[in-house]
């Protein structure tokens, strides 16, 4: 059993080598480096992230693991080939895509993201989720930016493989990605044990803004005293990637700074969708606000939250703790 997950682990870096070598060395490399080029990646930070290639063509990766026994098999558990049971055939999963190496803290391979080079569809793939890799839990950029500095004071989530790099290509090596999921609680925690302080910088489009708001109901029951969560908002249309790339790093970080803390974007987002100027509406902003209040931890923040919201509505904490118990934490 842990042998297995050894060889799976051998499987992966060996795979990263290779699209690595193909890079550099396959018929098709000028259209792949043309493409990294293009989106305005260096060489030198296309290997600091172990940027590759999957040729086109269904059996590459197969073949370049022929000469090892049982490798079809292996490579299926790691998510690298796919079983086609009907036709009792092996084919790669990635084909003509650029390859991101996703790796875990201790800068092991787990599973890649491939991006195809022009428009078609899926743009991205993932390697699946296997006994070794839990997309609730990884972040890419994670490793790189910890190999960068040791030091860090925050770290920016965002949602591309490529607004991960290429704020690294513009000197914002702080930066981590989820893994075409939603962020998680397992995902703050883990970058709370690392830095104070995550600013959540989502695509300016309405998946963006939606995945800030559910972001700001998964952080507010982890969150703790000495942690801060702040929220940027991009421009329409922008992503992290084409703001950095159109601004540079002095105003990219100048806006990171002016970010959103959290409770300003949870009491701007509530006060927005009712009307405070009747009773009805303080009633809704209430009934809205209290259940997140609720869901967090025993805090400073906490107490100046609910304070807040007894200036809103004119309510006492005594009324309010009436109809709802303000003690108890509904995670740990
Ligand atoms: P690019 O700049 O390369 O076009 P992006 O990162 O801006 O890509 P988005 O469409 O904003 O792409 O998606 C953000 C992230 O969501 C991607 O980096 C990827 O992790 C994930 N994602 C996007 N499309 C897909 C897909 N079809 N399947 C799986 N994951 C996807
Ligand atoms: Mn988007
Ligand atoms: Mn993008
Ligand atoms: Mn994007």
């Amino acid at each position: 059993r842990e042998q297995e997950i050894k060889r799976q682990f051998e499987a992966l870096e060996h795979s990263n080598r290779y699209f690595q070598d193909m890079l550099r060395s396959s018929s098709e490399r000028e259209r792949a480096i043309g493409y990294l080029k293009q989106r305005g990646l260096s060489g030198q930070i296309a290997a600091a992230f172990g940027i590759g290639y999957a040729p086109p063509g269904w059996d590459n990766l197969l073949q370049h693991f022929a000469h090892l026994e049982n490798a079809a098999p292996l490579l299926e558990q790691s998510g690298m080939v796919i079983h086609n049971e009907d036709k009792q055939r092996y084919y790669d999963r990635f084909r003509d895509r650029i390859m991101f190496p996703i790796r875990d803290v201790r800068g092991r391979v787990l599973g890649f993201g491939g991006r195809v080079l022009g428009d078609d569809k899926p743009k991205y793939l993932n390697s699946p989720e296997t006994p070794t890799f839990h997309k609730g839990r990884e972040l890419y950029g994670l490793y790189e930016a910890r190999k960068h500095s040791n030091q860090l004071e925050r770290l920016l989530i965002v949602e591309g493989y490529m607004d991960v790099v290429s704020l690294a290509q513009h000197g914002i090596h702080w930066s981590v990605a989820t893994l075409g999921t939603a962020t998680t609680a397992q995902h703050l925690e883990r970058l709370f044990k690392l830095v104070p302080e995550v600013i959540f910088c989502f695509d300016g489009d309405a998946a963006g803004r939606q995945a800030a708001q559910r972001a700001l109901g998964v952080t507010l029951p982890v969150i703790r005293d000495g942690q801060e969560a702040r929220f940027l908002f991009l421009p329409d249309g922008e992503d992290p990637d084409t703001l950095v790339r159109r601004e540079g790093e002095t105003a990219f970080s100048q806006r990171v700074s002016q970010a959103l803390p959290l409770s300003e974007f949870f009491f701007r987002q509530l006060s927005d969708e009712a009307d405070l100027s009747s009773m009805d509406g303080r009633a809704r902003f209430s009934n809205q606000a209290l259940p997140l209040i609720q869901s967090m931890q025993p805090s400073l923040l906490k107490q100046m939250m609910l304070d807040r919201i007894c200036e809103i509505t004119g309510l006492s904490l005594e009324q309010i703790s009436s109809v709802i118990d303000l003690h108890q934490a509904t995670s740990t």
